[in-house]
């Protein structure tokens, strides 16, 4: 046992007595999903995973493929041409409507069904067979094994999806749906009706928790810009007609769909999902909302929450004697972005000696700077030089070459922090 299984186990086991909500049957095949299933499944940055309740039922994914098409459509398009086919507006309206703008019928919200129609036709493919294998072969790549359609819920779907057709029809004829209609609906239906489970979705929000890098097998799935604008769409339109409400009582980036299943992702922390059936009035399934709920209270995972998870990334900053010397040691790790360089250039400025000084910068631990943590790092260090100190860097990420563009890397780089301070120590001109 562990302290994240103990959490989520308490939920479940406290959640599991819920008994509001319906189970969906406009599609008759979801009628049969029993209302008391219920597994959630977490998967952190490291790829682990952990689960309570059964998380390997299977379940037809329906809407909570939206966001990875539509990850899927940007990388095809690019942000550009994809936003002048479907908007980013949270509709405010439930899954079917027909949520079309006025004038040029493009639609409004790529999280419900016209959007997400219009979505999965600018899949690029020369044909619908190709449009749909490089769907399946997507959502995949996103679950980190070989996922298949549940052919009667497909076959339910195409028999009764009237709706949906008549809302390609209705594109189409507007001019915002260059596709046929008949073939995006088709094409549609088949990626609803593909096969995941509580653990299949868990990896797959870990993917876009994570940058778009699938945490489990390693593999980029989609590009990281894509899988932050995926995770925004989500933010504001992932919930159907409660993602106002959803935003402000858990603030997670979501998607939920009609069979139960629900993703929600901590950006850089985890992707967790939820599969249980019965749905309340918008469409969102009750435990899940609930178990999100309580998970985001005692976890802090609100994303406008400060997590303070900046607070450790200068672990050191301190005068060091070597040979009859004075260094002054910065030492940082983790991630570098914004608040942590921030950070970082606050406590090398308050140590930093009279020139001429001595200083060492200990970025060892450091695991990746964005560019941008990396250009103010290089400006403060050749600042730092052509002052007269003596710089030296220990670091192994080879910011020296982000750096280059900008200002030419004079300081010192090491691998070591022990070289950097022999180096730091040594006679100048040497
Ligand atoms: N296949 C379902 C439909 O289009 C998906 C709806 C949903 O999960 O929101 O009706």
């Amino acid at each position: 046992m562990d302290p994240v299984t103990d959490a989520l186990e308490e939920i479940h086991h406290r959640l599991g007595a819920l008994r509001e909500g319906r189970v969906a049957d406009y599609i008759p095949q979801l009628a049969h999903a029993d209302p008391d299933a219920f597994g959630i499944a977490l998967v952190s940055m490291g790829g682990n995973t952990y689960r309570a309740g059964p998380a390997d039922t299977p379940f037809t994914i329906q809407s909570v493929s939206k966001p990875f098409v539509y990850a899927l459509a940007l990388g095809d398009l690019g942000p550009a041409e994809l936003l002048r086919h479907v908007g980013v507006e949270p509709s405010g309206n439930a899954f079917n409507a027909i949520s079309l703008e006025p004038g040029t019928g493009r639609p409004a919200n790529p999280m419900i069904n016209a959007g997400a129609l219009a979505t999965t036709a600018l899949v690029r493919a020369d044909g619908p067979a190709e449009r749909f294998a490089r769907v399946l072969g997507c959502l995949s790549a996103f679950a980190g094994r070989p996922l298949d359609v549940d052919e009667e819920v497909y076959a339910s779907e195409a028999a009764t999806g009237d709706r949906n057709r008549a809302l390609a029809y209705l594109m189409r004829s507007a001019g915002s749906l260059r596709a046929d209609p008949v073939e995006t609906a088709d094409t549609y239906f088949r990626q609803c009706a593909v096969r995941v489970t509580a653990a299949d979705l868990a990896v797959m929000a870990a993917t876009l928790a994570n940058g778009g890098l699938n945490p489990v097998t390693g593999v980029r799935v989609v590009a990281e810009p894509d899988a932050v604008r995926t995770l925004a769409v989500m933010a504001t339109c992932g919930m159907y007609d409660g993602a106002g409400q959803w935003l402000l009582d858990v603030g997670l980036p979501a998607k939920s769909g009609v069979s139960g299943g629900l993703i929600a992702a901590s950006p850089g922390r985890f992707g967790v999902a939820v599969h249980s059936p019965p749905l309340d009035a918008s469409g969102n399934p009750v435990r899940a909302v609930a178990a999100l709920g309580e998970m985001a209270r005692r976890f802090g995972l609100h994303i406008m929450h400060n997590s303070g998870l900046h607070a450790a990334t200068v672990t050191g900053a301190e005068r060091v004697e070597r040979a009859g010397r004075s260094i002054a040691v910065v030492t940082a790790q983790g991630g570098l972005e914004f608040t942590e360089t921030e950070a970082l250039l606050y406590a090398l400025r308050d140590l930093t000696p009279p020139e001429p000084g001595r200083l060492v910068l200990d970025l060892t631990g450091v695991s990746r700077a964005l560019p941008g943590a990396a250009t103010a790092l290089a400006a403060v260090l050749a600042d730092l030089v052509a002052r007269g100190h003596r710089v030296a860097v220990a670091e192994t990420l080879r910011l020296e070459r982000a750096a280059a563009q900008g200002h030419a890397p004079t300081w010192a780089v090491f691998g070591t922090r022990e070289a950097a301070l022999t180096w730091a120590a040594g006679e100048d001109g040497a």
